[in-house]
């Protein structure tokens, strides 16, 4: 079947008890025994099982063309799972220019328990010279927030598989829809659902989706059951159903990139657009190999510095300032300003996640924006 029939069938069976044809929110937090002691339904306590958190794990896992999925109360829980479940001594190596949110949290309770290395990963001499004996895990972000970089993800785990590294990828901006990292030989993915799989801006989850069910995935279910980061049932069905429409509203975001950053690149007063679907991106060819579509992040270098792109970003009335993405609203945000002082992105960038409102509307609030630089 095709990924828009999974998205809406995948996880959604009739109810048996009622009929009802989306499955009922189970907020229960324990399950009655049976009279030998055992769950022959399958659940007994909320933390370790829930049906909808079940639905939810079973259409992520379908999605990124996984072996199965564990659902998580955030994306940073998500991704911190990974890094408890590796063994005290391993050493990490992680992009430079990852997600600075998750970057800061593991190196804040890492350093001294892992060994860990950010480097640029889209440089294959730098990655095999930081390669070490003790090296466990290669951690990818592609394409890269904010600075739109590709990385090449099967150049990278036939690298790793040859030292016997495991792959992991936060595949967020692109989404499952954009690129499927397990396909391409990743073990891992990650995706904070906060963004486009929940796609209206209301809901904070995380996933990971592995590739098989080994050793490593079980400490990782583990991680998850017992440290109970996990998503309320309500927040998984509403994430379900985000799901179902997600096929269809990627279609819109990355058609609304495009032609806006088409629009972008052509005014004078930008110095840069950053995004993989233009022939100027210095890895456009890679992004046509990996990716199914460009996404529907961009950001671009407004001329005149910090102060112009501010002034944009404070004229503008449908991209709303606002940090996060992946919604159905545009959203816009100067990162340097809330990257802190040791940030490497250039004060003049703009992140876009570009929603689905009328492209000529979103023009239109542009054209008159950078009239003012
Ligand atoms: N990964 C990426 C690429 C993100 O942009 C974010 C959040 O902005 C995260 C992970 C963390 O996700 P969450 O905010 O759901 O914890």
């Amino acid at each position: 079947m095709k990924i828009e029939t999974l998205a809406i069938h995948a996880a959604n069976h009739t109810d048996g008890s009622t009929a009802a044809v989306i499955q009922p929110i189970v907020l229960a937090t324990t399950f009655e025994r049976d009279k030998d002691g055992g769950y022959s339904k399958g659940y007994s306590y909320s933390r370790a099982g829930n049906p909808n958190r079940q639905a939810l794990e079973t259409v992520l896992a379908v999605l990124e063309d996984g072996a199965e999925a564990a659902a998580f109360s955030s994306g940073n829980a998500a991704g911190m799972t990974v890094f408890q479940s590796l063994k005290p001594g391993t050493h990490v190596i992680a992009p430079n220019d990852m997600y600075h949110g998750l970057r800061n949290q593991i190196k804040l309770l890492f350093t001294g328990i892992l060994e860990l290395d950010f480097i640029d990963v889209t440089n294959e001499e730098e990655l095999t010279a930081h390669i070490k004996p003790n090296t466990g895990l290669i951690w990818l972000e592609t394409p890269s927030n904010p600075l739109l970089k590709i990385t090449d993800i099967k150049k990278v785990v036939a690298i790793a598989q040859q030292h016997g590294i495991k792959v992991a990828c936060d595949n967020t901006f692109a989404s499952p829809l954009g690129q499927q990292p397990l396909i391409l030989g990743a073990d891992i993915v990650m995706h904070s659902t906060t963004k486009y799989l929940g796609g209206h801006s209301d809901l904070t989850g995380g996933a990971l989706i592995t590739a098989r069910k080994d050793d490593w995935w079980e400490r990782i279910q583990h991680i998850q059951q017992m440290g109970g980061a996990i998503p309320s049932p309500t927040d998984c069905y509403w994430l379900v159903r985000s799901i179902k429409t997600l096929p269809y509203r990627m279609r819109g975001h990355v058609q609304n990139a495009q032609l806006l950053a088409e629009y972008l690149e052509q005014h004078p007063n930008i110095e840069q657009v950053l995004y993989p679907g233009l022939p100027s991106h210095p890895q456009h060819e890679l992004a046509k190999a990996q990716m199914l579509n460009f996404g529907g992040m961009l950001s671009f270098l407004v001329k005149g510095g910090a102060e112009a792109a501010e002034k944009v970003l404070n004229h503008l009335t449908l991209f709303t300032p606002a940090t996060s993405l992946g919604g159905v609203e545009s959203l816009i945000e100067r990162r340097a300003a809330i990257e802190g002082p040791d940030t490497k992105t250039p004060q003049n960038l703009l992140r876009v996640s570009v929603g689905l409102e009328h492209i000529d509307d979103l023009m239109e609030d542009m054209e008159a924006a950078l009239k003012l630089v």
